[in-house]
């Protein structure tokens, strides 16, 4: 276990740090194409931490030829599940080695408090990389109950070239859901990081090289969004996209999938996850805990973010009252503070994104019953108080739409058949939660919930074993779990006549 280290450690770290900044093409970090840089910004403090390199439709050329011929000659695709397996195990032991080093850039990089980087984004990490190489020699093919005339193989192939784009929110974490079964299933993989967070991806590529990666299986190309996000999704030679982040830019992938060859486009994206507490709660501080966690963590910027808490009547005022408490007591800190619990909003774009819906809500006639400004703003960063409303009904702006900051929205039901109902009332089903003390209505509702993840008497619940992706506007697929090796592989049924 790393060990660990005080506010002053990290800031030293910090200040002798010097993070990857080319991309990582064939085997070599290298500048862009085009010798372009944009700056990644810390936005605890608002100063730039480097000048990154600027990929753009070049550079995914020169990335798919490269991962076209890896897949081509066999050097991974080819490779017995033992090996890659092999390779694997090491890269998450490396992960490990360096987690203090990760931890930080995530934490310098998107603004996450430092403990939580360390414990969740990098661990968690090293453990899905660690699951999915372990899964690998244990996957077996099918073969097909047809009599003694045929043999009837059902395989599993690597799909060739996959393209990975992700959003900042978990940067590491969110490519290792994909990259760890893409490469763990032999494909080729380009990642292409948020422009907001390119740091930990650069180290990662590191990292792989280390393991024994053979040359073009990894490649990693910072870059913006409508330039080299855009090139990876019309690209002609990429066999499959998998993508994480908002479900407007979804959307666009669908359509560059349509416009291009008809890659295979798989899509985790947006949720406004309700969060139904029925009178016969076993728990209330429990439920309360899980409420203030399920918005305030990582600064609300969580996909699955529990934002709309939906209450029965009975037990509106006592919960949202200890909510309140709790949220108090998560003002934003440094996150390089291990003792920090809220960090920095990514940007300021985002930061001004999140306090125009809360004048919005305000506008719409909501209650602002905690927070609702900026804080820490002397610090030259972006943060914001917790914030929580009352008075909501599901109609409004700040019910309907993902604000992806710190920003509850608490609506008062009758019973469980209007809490169902207003639950289900939503683009996004990406995930709910639901506090009962009744097993049989704990079943029964949870079925009815539409959402691809239904935690029931807890917040964000699951491990690796467990499939994770929305029904509705959030998206198809799964992430983690032998489900996501689906994505990345391509069903082959090879008849062989034995007459
Ligand atoms: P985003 O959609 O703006 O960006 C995500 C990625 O897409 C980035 O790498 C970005 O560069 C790229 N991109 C942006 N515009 C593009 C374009 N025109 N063409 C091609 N690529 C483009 O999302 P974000 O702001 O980085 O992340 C927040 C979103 O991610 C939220 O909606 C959140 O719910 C979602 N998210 C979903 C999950 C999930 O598993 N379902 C997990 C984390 C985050």
């Amino acid at each position: 276990m790393a060990k660990s280290l005080s506010a002053d450690d990290y800031r030293q770290m910090a200040a002798e740090l010097t993070p990857r900044t080319q991309a990582f093409i064939g085997g070599q970090f290298v500048d862009a194409a085009s010798g372009k840089t944009f700056a990644t910004v810390n936005p605890a403090t608002g100063t730039v931490i480097a000048e990154i390199a600027e990929c753009d439709a070049e550079d995914v050329n020169r990335a798919v030829a490269r991962a076209r011929a890896a897949f081509a000659d066999g050097r991974w695709s080819h490779q017995s599940p033992r090996n890659r397996k092999r390779v694997l195990l090491k890269l998450a032991e490396l992960m490990r080695r360096d987690a203090q080093h990760l931890a930080l850039l995530e934490t310098l990089d998107m603004g996450k408090p430092i403990a939580e980087a360390l414990a969740v984004d990098v661990g968690s990490s090293a453990n899905c990389v660690q699951w999915y190489a372990e899964a690998v020699d244990k996957v077996y093919d099918e073969v097909s109950p047809s009599g003694p005339h045929a043999l009837g193989l059902i395989t599993r192939d690597p799909i060739g070239v996959v393209a990975c784009v992700v959003p900042w929110n978990f940067p590491l974490l969110m490519a290792s859901w994909k990259i760890a079964p893409a490469l763990a299933a032999g494909n080729s993989v380009i990642l292409k990081p948020a422009e907001q967070s390119p740091l930990t991806a650069l180290k990662l590529a590191e990292l792989c090289a280390e393991a024994g990666l053979p040359e073009g299986v990894f490649q990693v190309l910072p870059g913006f969004g409508p330039t080299a996000g855009k090139a990876l999704g019309l690209h002609m030679d990429i066999d499959c996209l998998a993508f994480t982040g908002s479900t407007e830019v979804g959307k666009l992938f669908m359509q560059y999938g349509g416009q291009s060859n008809l890659k295979r486009v798989w899509l985790e994206c947006g949720g406004k996850s309700p969060n139904v507490v029925l009178s016969d709660v076993a728990d209330l501080d429990k439920a309360a805990f899980h409420a203030a966690l399920g918005i305030f963590y990582n600064q609300g910027e969580v996909c699955t973010a529990a934002s709309r808490l939906i209450v029965e009547d009975s037990i509106h005022d006592a919960l949202l009252e200890k909510v309140i408490a709790l949220g108090q007591a998560m003002q934003p800190g440094d996150p390089l503070d291990p003792a920090t619990k809220m960090g920095a909003i990514v940007d300021q774009r985002q930061m001004q994104r999140v306090l125009g819906y809360i004048d919005q809500g305000v506008r719409e006639g909501g209650v602002l019953a905690l927070g609702g400004r900026q804080a820490r703003v002397n610090s030259g960063g972006y943060f914001i108080e917790p914030t929580i409303f009352s008075g909501i009904s599901n109609d409004m702006t700040i019910a309907r739409e993902e604000i992806f900051g710190p920003v509850l929205s608490v609506i008062r039901v009758k019973d469980a058949d209007e809490a169902i109902r207003v639950a289900n009332t939503c683009d996004y089903g990406l995930a709910a939660c639901l506090w009962t003390r009744d097993v049989t209505k704990a079943h029964t509702l949870s079925r009815k919930l539409r959402a691809g993840s239904v935690w029931v008497n807890c917040w964000d619940g699951g491990d690796m074993t467990m499939p994770f992706g929305g029904f509705k506007q959030s998206g198809n697929g799964r992430d983690k779990s032998l489900h996501a090796l689906d994505k990345y592989t391509e069903l082959k049924a090879t008849w062989i006549d034995l007459t």
